[in-house]
């Protein structure tokens, strides 16, 4: 059974970083599929300013033509707020509980772990591949939380081919991409260019529809 990523985050907007992330993770674990999951409104940060519609067009648009991505709108057609554990659940239960899921994460993500709604559960519904984005960044023992360091040395660290459904971690260095959409955002409300940080496709709905031109 071919392992399936599943990948959320606000994508406001979406960008190279992201792409390049599904994409190395993708190859590192031999993925089948990675479901790109826009938040509706994320508890530990707050309702995004750009529309759910926006951010769930940008997604699909990204990444068109590429055969192993996918949107999923679940966490925007729910009703708030969107949590992950919740999400792996329903794909637990349509997917079967033999089916190897892979939550994939930024290391900035992964080290807010122990903030997020029923964090611990969320090892039993999924391995949990984090991509750092420095050798540096590769999670070093003394920067973890302490509960999140606890919990590691519960779990087994895995292969990158790993076929077990949940309860595996990878952590892995990526191309680092110092890109973030809050930079984006900024660049843009400044009349500035973001080209080459996210995908043309992406940038041209932007100009569209006339996104991150706040007054
Ligand atoms: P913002 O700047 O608005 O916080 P962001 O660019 O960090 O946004 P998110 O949508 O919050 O993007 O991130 C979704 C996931 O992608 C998170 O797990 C995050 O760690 C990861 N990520 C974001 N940018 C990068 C990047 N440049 N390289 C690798 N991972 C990234």
């Amino acid at each position: 059974m071919p392992p399936i990523g599943v990948f959320g985050g606000t994508f406001d907007p979406v960008h190279f970083g992201h792409l390049r992330l599904a994409e190395e993770m993708a190859a590192a674990i031999g993925l089948s599929r990675v479901l790109f999951i826009p938040a509706g409104a994320p508890p530990h940060r707050g309702v995004p300013r750009t529309a759910a519609a926006h951010r769930l067009e940008m997604v699909r648009r990204a990444i068109a033509g590429n055969p192993c991505f996918e949107v999923d709108a679940r966490e925007i057609q729910r009703p708030a707020p969107s949590y992950t554990v919740d999400t792996l659940t329903a794909l637990r239960a349509e997917l079967g509980n033999e089916q190897p899921l892979w939550l994939l994460l930024g290391a900035d993500a992964f080290l807010g772990l122990p903030g997020w709604h029923k964090w611990r559960r969320l090892f039993d519904l999924a391995n949990i591949a984090v991509a750092a984005r420095s050798g540096a960044q590769l999670l070093q023992p003394d920067t973890l939380p302490d509960d999140l360091k606890h919990e590691l040395s519960q779990r087994r660290q895995a292969a990158a081919s790993a076929v077990c459904p949940a309860g595996a971690v990878l952590l892995r260095q990526m191309t680092p991409l110092g890109i973030s959409a809050t930079d984006i955002r900024d660049t843009l409300a400044r009349h500035g260019s973001a080209r080459y940080l996210l995908p043309d496709v992406v940038l041209d709905y932007i100009h569209e529809h006339q996104l991150y031109r706040y007054p």
